[in-house]
């Protein structure tokens, strides 16, 4: 394109420079905005990203993130960034029961969705009655068609109404629910549940391929990733923190910062989270059923131990308070205090990182309490985690981690040209993407607002990336 017509193509402002809103830049790019990305840190990424430990001098997730393969928007994203080699894919899922039995997991030569079926065969801690009783639940979720109804409805409820005994329901259920919807097992939809086991397990072979960074995400995401949109022309504003909109009949005009400057554009993007969103828009757009909402905690557990206990890279607890234990990311064990000028009094720490969502329940303002209770959650799993000394550790909630897929949430996501009569287009985990909020989440709804923003104006082909196909038997199985 020549510059002079670059610069007579429609400008846009992004507002939030988080997954969805970097997404929201690519694509439009793409389209031939000229855009300009408005974020209040001081690096992208948003909820994907990390702090400094200050007594080890390293970068660390505020919480591990891992994506699967069947998140192709994702894998799109890292290509798209030049950062996919910086993440690793695990095919073992390793399972701990909650005496410790250790159950490695990969995909069988059959196919799917009986690819998984081993896994089912071995839960642990539950009779061979039970394994039938969870085939014929996942049978029946199969059978489900994805209506709007789902939505409306409690999973455990209809779990309870198949005849899943309670027993079935914490120990299997809920340790493959809770941790990939983000909140605990009596909030969670029919619908949500549906579309995690199908998409993740039940549809395609390679689908639960876990995607796991292997240095901090504010490295990668923030530092690089920001690179990545700044040599393709895109605008980016740190510290910039959006306070409201100026509007001329109903129409979106500019955005102006809190310390009063003024953003002027053709279009905006908002790619703010849910609970953000109103008081930025209110004046003139009705946001009252994002309003309704919930949030959902969760929590990263950071850990530093005298001894090493964990010798896979990841561990998933059956029935237990700590659900994913997490080794440390690969690169940030060439990074020592020595290297940083401090004093090395690290070596021989050994880090864990444990996830614990929908935290509700966890006391809260009380690290060590906490502390203690994972430290004796982990003894009771791993007999050499009990024979090792929890040197320190640091608890990170967030109580607006996720939004909750509870019944109604659905309702209250909006479409990403919801306020397009108003010259705005909305972006972020919690828009009308039909998934949970997740990085894949994200990501598609940058790329939907792309769409819908283009297709009213330049105009181009569809972004999105559809999903992984499914399998031929998952084809004829699957409703
Ligand atoms: C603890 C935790 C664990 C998680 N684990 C996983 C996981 O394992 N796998 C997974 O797929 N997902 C996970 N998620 C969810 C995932 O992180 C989010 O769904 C996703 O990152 C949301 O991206 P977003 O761009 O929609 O929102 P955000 O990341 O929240 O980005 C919004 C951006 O907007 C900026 N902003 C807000 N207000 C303003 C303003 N007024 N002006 C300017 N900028 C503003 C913010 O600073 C932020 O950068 C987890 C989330 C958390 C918190």
């Amino acid at each position: 394109m020549r510059p002079d017509a670059f610069h007579s193509n429609p400008s846009v402002i992004i507002v939030g420079g988080g997954l969805a809103g970097m997404s929201a830049a690519i694509g439009l790019h793409q389209k031939g905005f000229r855009v300009r990305l408005l974020e209040s840190r001081r690096r992208l990424g948003g909820r994907v990203g990390s702090f400094e430990d200050s007594s080890s001098g390293k970068n660390l997730d505020y919480c591990q993130h891992v994506g699967m393969a069947c998140c192709t928007n994702l894998d799109w994203f890292l290509q798209e960034l030049n950062i996919a080699t910086r993440w690793r894919r695990e095919r073992v899922l390793h399972f701990f029961s909650s005496t410790g039995k250790h159950l490695p997991v990969n995909a069988s030569i059959l196919p799917a969705p009986l690819h998984l079926s081993g896994l089912l065969r071995r839960w642990p801690g539950i009779t061979h009655a039970d394994r039938i009783q969870i085939a014929w639940g996942l049978w029946k979720l199969m059978r489900l068609k994805a209506t709007p109804s789902l939505d409306e409805q409690l999973a455990i409820e209809w779990l309870r109404g198949i005849g899943q005994r309670e027993e079935v329901i914490t120990r299997f259920w809920s340790t493959i629910l809770v941790s990939a919807l983000g909140d605990q097992i009596d909030r969670v939809t029919l619908g949500a549940t549906r579309k995690v086991l199908i998409d993740g397990f039940a549809a395609n072979r390679e689908a639960y391929n876990l995607l796991v960074p292997e240095q901090p995400l504010s490295e990668i995401i923030g530092e690089l990733g920001g690179q990545s949109l700044e040599s393709r022309g895109i605008q980016i504003d740190y510290g910039v923190t959006i306070d409201h909109c100026t509007w001329t009949d109903g129409c979106c005009q500019s955005v102006v910062s809190r310390e009063g400057k003024q953003f002027t554009a053709d279009h905006f993007v908002f790619a703010v989270p849910w609970h953000r969103i109103s008081r930025l828009i209110e004046e003139h757009c009705d946001v009252d059923s994002v309003s309704k909402l919930q949030s959902a905690p969760i929590t990263g557990v950071h850990t530093w131990w005298d001894r090493s206990w964990l010798e896979p890279p990841h561990a998933i607890l059956v029935d237990r308070l700590c659900q994913w234990v997490f080794k440390e990311p690969i690169d940030n064990k060439t990074l020592h205090r020595s290297q940083l000028n401090l004093d090395p009094v690290d070596h021989n720490e050994h880090y864990y990182q444990i996830v614990i969502s929908g935290s509700r329940n966890l006391p809260k303002g009380d690290s060590n309490q906490v502390l203690e209770m994972v430290a004796a959650d982990l003894a009771a799993v791993f007999p050499s985690a009990a024979k090792a000394k929890l040197l320190r550790g640091r608890v990170v909630t967030d109580p607006n981690s996720v939004f909750s897929v509870s019944p109604g949430h659905q309702k209250s996501r909006l479409a990403a040209d919801h306020f397009a009569s108003n010259n705005l287009w909305l972006a972020g985990d919690w828009t009308d993407t039909q998934w949970p909020a997740t990085m894949e989440g994200a990501i598609r709804s940058g790329l939907i607002a792309a769409n819908r923003l283009g297709e009213s104006t330049i105009s181009a082909p569809s972004l999105v990336v559809s999903g992984l196909p499914k399998g031929w038997l998952s084809r004829w199985l699957i409703a």
